[in-house]
């Protein structure tokens, strides 16, 4: 099946000079909460790109239309880290102080904040299957998908691949805020539920690389492929998945090696290896994304096992300990010294002048994935190759229109009675909307 996916980003929000401050008593949620009015705390809204823009929790969270090409995804990623800071500046005039966000998964109080990838599906394939195949991918991924983060080891400091790892606490779940699990059994399709079932996963950092997000979905998009057509993926079950994705964050020798259920133990690095190899077997038909995907999973695996310092221009955990390190030598601190901890937090600001991230890519450390043009494309222009076509369309025309509505991935309200459906992701054909619309537009207002 031709594939689909999104990213739903969850950003930490605080105000300059309150975001390193150990002794501060209330923590984000109050912060923000005290500053907002009613309506802003309920705030939800679909933007004319396609993508979601909400209040989750006191968090601002961006949810990218649905995507159909890598390349795309990565822009509509980036392109709500700019619609983000743009509201944060609007915000920061009106308060006189600046609002910083940052695109990281865990605040100093403890706090994790999500990065949800979603791949649409056949339903066909059993879940069982599905599970068993996919959980040892998901527990392997951090190696190149995660974001890293200093933890505390007693007294000492130390490095984790991972932000997300450490607050995973179960295998399988359906409801994210009582128990984050690896894989999340929530049934939400959002479109025709006999078709298609969306594979909502909450195991992810949210990445500043646009390469790193590529891999990750990139990766598991085209596993989730070879399932369809194989449904199956044997023999590499973890003997204890929760431990496993733990210990792999917290290894610091890097060899990340986990034992199976049958009492052999394999290295993060062969496991993703077999998993390579399974999808190489399995997706002979190959466009220019699907290439891409498979060159660089391979030779970011090579890296890996070779040296960690061969992919800080790619992996957001190496790229950030590689530059924590370096400020650590420079001013002769140690990993204790709190600004360390707080420049751990400032590679995930989001502000292109200030973050640490961007000071990397500005110097030509990181590579890029899409550019800047494609970005800010994407702020305004949903993907044409999927259903966001349409709802952008009819969101720029129910509100030049001033239409009041509710929308819905799947479903438009307006008009009071009147709802538009779109159960069909890969529906792009816009007439029938223009019709809805027109018709919408001929029917006197209820009172
Ligand atoms: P939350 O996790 O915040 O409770 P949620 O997972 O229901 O909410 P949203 O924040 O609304 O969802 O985001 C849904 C994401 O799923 C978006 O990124 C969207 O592009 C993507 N998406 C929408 N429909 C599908 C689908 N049928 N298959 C896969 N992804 C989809
Ligand atoms: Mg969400
Ligand atoms: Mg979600």
């Amino acid at each position: 099946m031709e594939r689909l996916f999104g990213i739903e980003t969850e950003y930490g929000i605080t105000l300059e000079n309150e975001a390193h401050k150990e002794e501060e008593k209330h923590d984000q949620k109050r912060n923000i909460k005290e500053r907002l009015s009613f309506a802003e705390i309920k705030s939800d809204h679909i933007l004319t790109n396609g993508a979601r823009l909400y209040n989750d929790h006191a968090h601002p969270e961006y949810s990218t239309p649905e995507c159909s090409s890598l390349f795309d995804l990565v822009a509509h990623d980036k392109a709500g880290e700019r619609i983000l800071q743009r509201c944060a500046e609007t915000r920061s005039q009106k308060l006189g102080k600046r609002v910083l966000l940052y695109k990281n998964n865990t605040d100093f109080h403890g706090h994790s904040y999500g990065c949800h990838d979603n791949y649409l599906m056949a339903r066909e394939v059993p879940f069982e299957t599905l599970k068993q195949g996919i959980m040892p991918f998901f527990i392997t991924r951090q190696i190149f998908a995660g974001a890293g983060k200093i933890d505390e080891l007693g007294e000492q400091q130390y490095y984790q691949i991972s932000q997300r790892s450490d607050h995973i606490v179960t295998e399988i779940y359906e409801w994210i805020q009582f128990s984050r699990a690896i894989i999340n059994t929530r049934d939400e399709p959002l479109s025709d539920y006999t078709k298609y079932r969306r594979l909502h996963l909450l195991v992810g950092d949210s990445n500043m690389s646009e390469y790193a997000t590529a891999l990750k979905v990139g990766t598991t998009a085209l596993l989730l492929s070879a399932i369809e057509i194989f449904h199956e993926m044997h023999g590499f079950e973890l003997a204890d998945p929760v431990y496993a994705i733990r210990h792999i964050s917290r290894d610091s020798t890097f060899t990340w090696r986990v034992e199976l259920k049958s009492g052999k133990t394999i290295s993060a690095v062969d496991l993703q290896r077999e998993y390579l190899n399974f999808v190489q077997a399995l997706i002979t038909e190959r466009d220019e994304e699907t290439e891409w995907v498979l060159a660089a999973w391979e030779s970011i695996l090579d890296d890996l096992e070779d040296d960690w310092l061969n992919v800080i221009d790619r992996v957001d955990w190496a790229a950030k300990k590689w530059l924590l390190e370096a400020f650590i030598d420079e001013e002769k601190l140690d990993w204790e010294d709190p600004w360390i901890k707080s420049q751990d937090l400032e590679y995930h600001n989001i502000r292109t002048e200030s973050g640490l991230y961007y000071a990397l890519q500005e110097q030509g450390q990181v590579q890029r994935v899409v550019t800047d043009e494609h970005i800010l494309h994407a702020v305004d222009n949903a993907p044409q190759d999927t259903r966001a076509k349409v709802r952008a369309f009819l969101m720029r025309t129910l509100t030049q229109n001033r239409m009041p509505c509710i929308v819905d991935w799947h479903q438009i309200y307006a008009g009071h009675t009147e709802y538009f459906e779109m159960k069909e992701p890969f529906d792009t054909n816009i007439t029938k909307a223009q019709r809805w619309m027109k018709r919408l537009r001929k029917r006197p207002a209820r009172t």
